[in-house]
């Protein structure tokens, strides 16, 4: 077993280290999936996000007393992904703590609430397979955003509700800092970035990290709008900042560096949707239209527009969906038959179950690790040979997890092969 050497080369975004983005201002990275700024005033301290763990917040504000001994007062969220709202209760320490969010803000909490009606069962296994979760650290190399070998004690507990909540762009002055607030939707309808003019600072939430946007999280999220995510480059392109403190991955410095990076994650979304209208327009499967589309070999070699997180094939198939639905345009899918039926007659066109169990097992010695699966997942569905159909899929899946450099995708395949071995 052995990663991708590119993933495990990303983990150099997120060292674990307080950064100091100027006098006063720091970036906690690497201590969590995602990255907590803590702005400290004459007073007292602003944060920006919380992480996903109890136990990361505590983490980063026990280092953080090294730097500063002033209480947290106001809390801002990004937006309400639970992995930059989870930890809220650390810093408040107990103090009647201001929370600043947007006023679309929706907490994500609720999507693993299990007390909830379907789908959120399935929803909570699919983001323990997305993100590893009970994977080995040797396993779990990366989120792709952020480290695989993080704290899990404390998980999504130490969440706060909103006390303030922002409709249109808003100037707030907390703790000596000039704050600008403004809605900005991206990776979430809800986001709220922060810009700190004096230093030129922008904080950015997830709508831009160190990796391929995540269009769409295989975890199972409803569609996120792309046009308005592009559209956001452009927001924040207009305020020329000279230090990207992002929800993820490392800070960026420079005016020049932050414009094109912005620019090239604006373009990259564009050509996804330009790509794949082009491909509806021209009759195409969602499949088909994402098997054959690629970035620009410009946009396509830039550090930042690699698939540890989003990949542009996921992506263009959400944009599909978003748009048209589930129905692919073909005729034959309205009435499809359910794959039991299907891998039935399909085994005994192929000669049986034994004969498509060997070529599965060719398959796999071949390291054709994707026919090999769809081959066993026929014999699964039909329940023919499906012990060994099941070993089959897992050592593809296994395959597989070692030659991607998406974390997402390898977290999932590895997770998957363990349950059907289990
Ligand atoms: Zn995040």
């Amino acid at each position: 077993m052995a990663a991708h050497p590119n993933l495990i080369a990303q983990n150099a975004q997120f060292t674990k280290r307080i950064h100091e983005l100027a006098p006063g201002v720091y970036t906690a990275v690497g201590y969590a999936a995602s990255n907590v700024h803590l702005l400290v005033g004459n007073e007292g301290i602003v944060v920006i996000d919380t992480t996903e763990t109890t136990q990361a917040a505590e983490n980063i504000l026990s280092d953080f007393r090294e730097i500063s001994a002033l209480p947290v007062t106001t809390i801002i969220y990004t937006h309400s992904h639970r992995d930059h709202i989870s930890g809220a209760t650390v810093f408040a320490e107990g103090r009647d703590v201001e929370i600043i969010a947007a006023d679309n803000f929706a907490s994500d909490l609720v999507d693993v609430d299990t007390s909830r009606p379907v789908p959120n069962v399935a929803l909570m296994a699919r983001t323990k397979r997305q993100f590893g979760i009970s994977l080995s650290p040797e396993e779990r190399v990366s989120l792709g955003v952020g480290p695989g070998d993080r704290p899990m004690k404390g998980m999504g507990a130490g969440y706060l509700e909103p006390t303030l909540r922002i409709g249109e762009t808003t100037v707030i002055t907390r703790e000596g800092y000039d704050l600008k607030l403004a809605k900005a939707p991206g990776e979430t309808p809800d986001h709220l970035i922060v810009w700190y003019s004096q230093d030129r600072i922008l904080f950015s939430g997830d709508n831009f990290y160190h990796a391929f946007p995540n269009l769409y999280a295989i975890r199972g999220t409803p569609y996120r709008d792309f046009e308005s995510w592009a559209d956001t480059m452009d927001q924040l392109l207009a305020y020329k900042p000279e230090i990207l403190a992002p929800g993820h991955t490392n800070p960026i410095r420079g005016a020049a560096a932050i414009a094109t990076a912005l620019t090239d994650y604006r373009d990259a979304i564009r050509h996804v949707v330009a790509e794949t209208v082009k491909g509806i327009n021209a009759g195409l499967d969602p499949v088909t239209i994402a098997a054959g589309l690629k970035l620009p070999e410009e946009l396509a070699a830039k550090p930042y527009l690699q698939e540890f997180y989003g990949t542009v094939a996921y992506a263009s198939r959400a944009y599909f969906a978003g748009k048209l639905g589930w129905f692919d345009g073909n005729p034959t899918s309205l009435g499809q038959l359910p794959p039991s039926v299907e891998a039935g007659k399909f085994l005994s066109l192929a000669g049986g179950a034994k004969h498509v169990l060997s070529a599965a097992e060719d398959a796999v010695e071949g390291g054709d690790f994707q026919w090999a699966m769809e081959l066993a997942d026929r014999l699964i569905a039909a329940d023919e040979c499906s012990a060994a159909a099941r070993q089959i899929k897992a050592t593809a899946l296994r395959g597989l997890a070692d030659q991607t450099i998406n974390a997402p995708t390898r977290n999932y395949y590895l997770l998957s092969a363990r349950e059907l071995t289990e």
